[in-house]
């Protein structure tokens, strides 16, 4: 039987959050509660906003809440099969170049249901040669087709969605050159072998569209973890008064105001983290 694997891979945009650390404890102890592999994956691919130290910063403060991971990865380092991926589908004539503004996506009018816009397809017809990719220096988007995916997660909530129609192509590359979270996340749950992922309710939406991409990748189910909505986040924020983490250690406040009695913060063993 082929064993579970989860991953937690919060972006290291800033300091933890004790909302993404509440996140990483239920992903944590879903995984453990089912003797599974349980990899922290450190989302480092926006060079202007992603920082060395704030993912150190990560791996520490998921220590100090006493959660122990199987390995510890930095996305970035995975950019060799990023790109093999791309260079498929950029042979299947999938990808195209977009240089539309969020503000002419907004022009077009067209509601998401997520409260942004769908983008409309302006480029859609545009082609490029299939080793035009690198260095295109525009956007590239991924030419997806219209179909509804029918999901439901453990829970029972609905996920289904047409994600074409509700967001159209989705972009892939950016126009820096960095690699799309969405795409890189299938691409390395297909990689890692990740075959389950517990996600803050919030994210809900976005589900739909990131199978869609696993079509053409083995990829993990899905479930939208409960008790974790962005609601719980924020209030969780609001309580502690504090923009981080790192903030209310001093205190002792947040490992027992997130573990608390049910779930007694374990001690920190395990095996040290490969990286970072
Ligand atoms: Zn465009």
């Amino acid at each position: 039987m082929t064993r579970v694997a989860s991953r937690f891979a919060p972006s290291t945009t800033g300091p933890a959050h004790p909302g993404t650390l509440l996140a990483g404890l239920l992903c944590w102890l879903d995984a453990r509660s089912q003797g599974a592999r349980v990899l922290l994956r450190l989302e480092d691919l926006d060079p202007e906003r992603c920082r060395p130290e704030y993912a150190r910063a990560f791996v520490d403060d998921l220590a100090w809440l006493g959660l122990d991971w199987d390995a510890v990865v930095l996305q970035s380092e995975a950019r060799a099969r990023h790109e093999a991926a791309l260079e498929r589908l950029a042979s299947a004539g999938l990808l195209y170049p977009c240089g539309c503004s969020r503000k002419a996506v907004r022009a077009a009018g067209e509601p998401a249901p997520d409260g942004g816009f769908r983008y409309p397809g302006t480029c859609r017809e545009r082609t490029l040669p299939a080793g035009a990719w690198r260095g295109c220096g525009e956007p590239l988007r991924l030419r997806m087709e219209p179909g509804l995916l029918e999901l439901r997660d453990e829970s029972g909530v609905d996920l289904s969605l047409d994600p074409w129609a509700a967001f159209g192509d989705p972009v892939v590359v950016r126009r820096d050159g960095a690699v799309a979270y969405r795409l890189a996340s299938v691409v390395d749950d297909a990689a890692e072998g990740v075959n389950r992922v517990v996600r803050g309710r919030d994210l809900a939406l976005t589900t739909a569209p990131q199978v869609a991409l696993q079509l053409r990748l083995p990829g993990p189910r899905r479930g939208a973890a409960p008790g974790c909505e962005p609601g719980h986040a924020r209030r969780a924020a609001f309580r502690l008064r504090v923009g981080s983490c790192r903030q209310c250690r001093p205190r002792g406040a947040l490992a027992g105001r997130i573990s608390g009695p049910r779930f007694p913060v374990p001690s920190p063993v395990g095996r040290p983290p490969a990286r970072c």
